[in-house]
């Protein structure tokens, strides 16, 4: 049997001792000696398969004898240790890597999930081949998981379709990843996948004679020219037609190019001169030529793909390419691995692989699982689009990209200073969807003032929304502060609680630092730029709640409406005011002007609703007059204990420290702030909203005046809404 793996590996690789590969083998045979697979196999065969999955790939040697040993420290006596001793450190390290990710448990948990696949990244950031080993370490076992139970199988399956095929794709190698997503198709949608195959099945003989006298046309013209070729008729994957289908809505009658024809040279201008014979013998259809060799795709690969109409009026496909190009492109990172000892094993691809790297600093930027989770999915699984800078290098982002998102993808420094954008010398908004080939420019301003939350709404990619969130965590801590603060109370009130009761200082603390936070004021701030959602902060305060008074989850609510009860029957009971010639009714504080006392009121009465209590200015004063019938006069009680809201609104020209100014003036007026809001227009006002809770409109008019002293005050006015 192993023989059969060293006439392979010997093919591709002379130079390097086989010794190593023989020893593994008999290393691992001896370790696994006694064991079986589910399919009733010696256990051996599963590491020979991988070793040979390995070989396909033309992988060096430490590589194969790492995949031959992979399971030994898992599976059996032998510690890494044994391996080091035996082997050296490099293999040992290999065949640590791999274990540590085979411990990894698969779980739709979503942040499970997500830690798994950080844990994928940092192995792929320590050495490159222990990714390679657990895909094929997972080909071979998907290629026997028909031994496996049921509930295993799907398991396995959508895993590999949502993890591992993603990976070997980004990774180029087009080899594995096909055969992965056609092995999980058949146990995901059985139905589909044998159905499909009996069709592609009884449409082949048809079809290859079809595509075999199209090769033999081609052939003919292209050796006339004297170009040296490879040409070949492609089958395509099951899963790529299975896409196809459901993605275009399509049924399998409506698909033609089963079969794509790969033209196969030896130079890039070889390449050229083919796709120059293909299109005078067939027409091209527009729109689906596709240059990958001038701009190659971010995993590297290559090819110069057109669809044209052939002799009976079917399109097909014709993929055209070096074999270098060729190797890349079914090999992908493998082709590409250089073993030079003690150097780091990513920089060789930092140019090639930009996305890898940037996966790599996002895993340490991102602390939160789930969102690291969000941008794996946003920027590993989807489409991308491509445009160029101005200077014409090639930027891949996902589809439905902004120009917000090239300008980060550029530089943040770029991002956070964008006013504007050009798309092919044109001005457009900022909201606009990135097209292929689109060229870029981003107009910036020294003077702009950081990016505006609405882009968290805009941005496409995580990524991006990652550097503008860090932008206001960073720049606008005294102002996330305040936002989330009131944003979880807001939250409180929502699920029907008092803040008083929920939100007790020593929890706060707690729940901080089980966020890994240093303390309460990050906590807010976190909520306040969104790393974290005000509702994840309550549900742990609420733990906190349910230990400390031991209750059940479901008695919380009761328990806490019990404590709520006295501070809402205080707010009822003293209005302040006073209506002429009525007594006990009903009285409401008109949401439109929020008046307060000394302001000069009247009297609304509504259809069911008792008296609602305007100000004589209330900007909708004369829709009232238009029913002099319904309006009563009111007057202020003298002595009144209830606050009341009043809405103020404050422009200033934006500059740190304005925030904190202000809120310090309230807090020594011993006014409470109820809700509050700020946001910078384009020509960097900020306007910021306060609902104050306050006594009487001197205290009011009094806080007023002091707003106006503070340095880059524009106006302080109440507001009308
Ligand atoms: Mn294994």
């Amino acid at each position: 049997m192993l023989q059969k793996l060293i006439d392979k590996i010997e093919k591709y690789n002379s130079s390097d001792s086989i010794t190593v590969i023989k020893n593994a083998y008999e290393f691992a045979y001896k370790a696994h000696n006694g064991q079986k697979r589910q399919s009733g196999d010696d256990y051996i065969t599963h590491p020979y398969e991988v070793a040979n999955i390995l070989a396909d790939l033309n992988l060096d040697n430490v590589t194969i004898a790492a995949g031959i040993l992979h399971d030994v420290v898992e599976d059996t006596i032998y510690t890494y240790d044994d391996i080091k001793d035996e082997f050296g450190e490099e293999i040992a390290m290999l065949v640590d890597g791999v274990t540590k990710l085979g411990k990894l448990e698969y779980t739709t948990k979503e942040e499970q999930q997500a830690e798994n696949l950080r844990k994928m990244f940092i192995a792929m950031a320590k050495d490159i081949r222990v990714i390679l080993i657990k895909l094929a370490d997972r080909l071979h076992n998907m290629r026997t998981l028909k031994y496996m139970p049921e509930k295993n199988q799907r398991e396995k399956a959508s895993e590999t379709m949502e993890i591992y095929a993603p990976i070997a794709h980004r990774l180029g190698i087009s080899t594995i990843k096909w055969e992965m997503e056609d092995l999980a198709l058949r146990y995901l949608e059985p139905k589909e996948y044998y159905e499909l195959v009996d069709k592609v099945a009884k449409k082949r003989q048809e079809r290859e004679e079809y595509i075999n006298s199209v090769i033999e046309q081609l052939r003919e013209r292209i050796h006339d020219v004297g170009i040296e070729a490879h040409i070949e008729g492609r089958p395509k994957s099951f899963y790529s037609i299975y896409r196809k289908m459901f993605k275009q809505n399509k049924s399998f009658d409506q698909i033609f190019d089963l079969t794509a024809v790969r033209i196969i040279v030896e130079t890039v201008k070889d390449c050229y001169g083919a796709l120059g014979i293909v299109h005078t013998l067939w027409k091209p259809i527009p729109g689906r030529f596709k240059d990958y060799i001038a701009m190659p795709k971010p995993n590297m690969y290559q090819s110069l793909h057109t669809t044209v109409i052939g002799p009976d009026g079917q399109p097909f496909e014709v993929q055209i390419r070096t074999w270098e190009m060729h190797r890349t492109s079914e090999f992908g990172i493998a082709a590409h691995w250089k073993y030079k000892e003690g150097k780091d094993s990513l920089t060789d691809f930092d140019e090639k692989f930009t996305w890898l790297r940037q996966m790599l600093e996002w895993q340490n930027e991102i602390k939160d699982t789930r969102e690291f989770m969000e941008t794996l999915k946003i920027d590993l699984l989807v489409d991308e689009v491509y445009v160029f800078t101005p200077k014409g290098d090639v930027i891949d982002l996902p589809v439905d990209s902004t120009p917000i998102d090239f300008a980060y993808k550029i530089h943040s420094h770029i991002g956070n200073k964008c006013v504007g954008a050009k798309i092919n010398g044109r001005i457009v908004t900022l909201d606009y969807k990135l097209q292929n080939g689109d060229i870029v420019e981003i107009i910036t301003s020294a003077n702009a003032n950081g990016p505006s939350r609405d882009w968290l709404k805009i941005a496409k990619s995580n990524h991006t929304k990652n550097k503008i969130r860090q932008w206001f965590k960073k720049e606008k801590k005294e102002e996330n502060v305040l936002k989330g603060r009131e944003l979880l109370e807001r939250e409180v009130k929502r699920h029907g609680y008092a803040s008083s009761i929920l939100l007790k200082p020593e929890w706060l603390e707690t729940v901080a630092k089980k966020f890994s936070l240093h303390s309460v004021e990050d906590l807010y701030s976190s909520v306040g730029y969104g790393g974290l959602s005000a509702n994840q902060v309550i549900l742990r305060m609420k733990e906190e709640y349910k230990k400390v008074f031991k209750v059940e989850d479901k008695d919380i609510v009761a328990e806490l409406e019990k404590l709520q009860k006295p501070e809402i029957k205080k707010k009822i009971s003293s209005t302040g005011v006073k209506v002429k010639g009525i007594d006990n009714v009903m009285i409401r504080f008109a949401r439109c002007c929020n008046p307060v006392p000394g302001d000069e009121v009247f009297g609304y009465i509504t259809k069911g609703r008792g008296v609602s209590i305007h100000r004589k200015n209330c900007p909708n004063a004369n829709e009232f007059l238009q029913e002099p019938e319904r309006l009563i006069e009111v007057e202020w009680s003298e002595a009144t204990k209830s606050s009341y809201n009043a809405d103020v609104e404050i422009r200033a020209y934006d500059r740190k420290g304005l925030l904190v100014e202000i809120t310090t003036i309230i807090d020594e007026s011993k006014i409470n702030i109820n809700s509050f809001s700020s946001r910078t227009t384009k020509d960097r006002m900020a306007i910021i909203s306060f609902v104050l809770e306050i006594h009487d409109v001197e205290q009011l008019n009094k806080l007023i005046r002091k707003f106006k002293k503070i340095e880059g005050i524009v106006d302080v006015f109440r507001s009308k809404q």
